[in-house]
């Protein structure tokens, strides 16, 4: 579509469907330029101890053969970002997901140095784009899966292609009421990778829309790395401090 026309569709849909702030209920976009100053950037940490590591790298773990190798996770989940989450998870709003994988991307550019073992790794020619599933019948119910709408963007913004390696088998109680130890225990065995697979990429971005201890995307690199993936990064625009 060309600009012009695209304008006229982005009219419309904004009179149609208007967009307010999520952080002051401002008309205009999800996050307002006034609020954007309030998202809090998180510390990038090791996805294997959760310590800090400048570039999200994981530090030298031994025995993690199996563990992710990166993770970058952009905002603090709290106040604002808390809401946008909600807005996305139950109000189906998705285009709150496209603002905050933009605003992402332009967090990453202004900060190269932090950001360039992520960002080289994803644009390799030869890293393909995955997301967390969901249990399909959850999927239906909700309508969609938050998770593959942030690795499609990402998709977009970097050119990148989506593909699907993982299905959920169990349909796990929500973690929202659990503790770490539970966490993980409720994840165990509930991923396996699609039956007839004909390609198994060397490196994956791994995409969830949150970290809150990581139990969730642990297990789908476990089953992705056994399935022959060697090299993964995990992607969340969201994580808990
Ligand atoms: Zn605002
Ligand atoms: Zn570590």
């Amino acid at each position: 579509m060309d600009d012009y026309l695209s304008k006229i569709k982005e009219g419309i849909l904004n009179a149609l469907f208007p967009k307010f702030c999520v952080g002051c209920n401002k008309e205009g976009q999800y996050i307002c330029e006034n609020c954007k100053v309030f998202l809090g950037e998180a510390s990038l940490i090791c996805p294997v101890c959760e310590k800090s590591s400048f570039t999200g790298q994981k530090h030298f773990h031994y025995s993690e053969r199996y563990g992710l190798d990166g993770l970058v996770g952009v905002w603090e989940y709290e106040g604002i970002t808390r809401a946008a989450l909600n807005e996305i998870k139950h109000k189906h709003i998705f285009d709150t997901i496209s603002e905050f994988v933009e605003n992402a991307f332009e967090v990453m550019k202004k900060d190269v140095l932090r950001f360039k073992p992520f960002l080289s790794f994803l644009y390799l020619e030869d890293t393909y784009i995955v997301y967390v599933p969901m249990f399909l019948k959850k999927e239906k119910r909700r309508g969609f899966n938050q998770a593959k709408l942030i690795a499609e963007t990402i998709g977009k913004v970097t050119e990148k292609e989506i593909i699907s390696l993982l299905m959920k088998i169990k349909d796990t109680s929500l973690q929202t009421d659990l503790n770490k130890e539970e966490r993980f225990k409720n994840v165990k065995e509930s991923f396996d990778i699609l039956p007839d697979l004909s390609f198994i990429p060397r490196n994956l971005a791994l995409v969830d829309d949150i970290w809150i201890t990581g139990a969730t995307m642990k297990e789908c690199c476990k089953v992705l790395k056994k399935a022959g993936v060697q090299n993964i990064w995990g992607f969340t625009l969201f994580r808990t401090v």
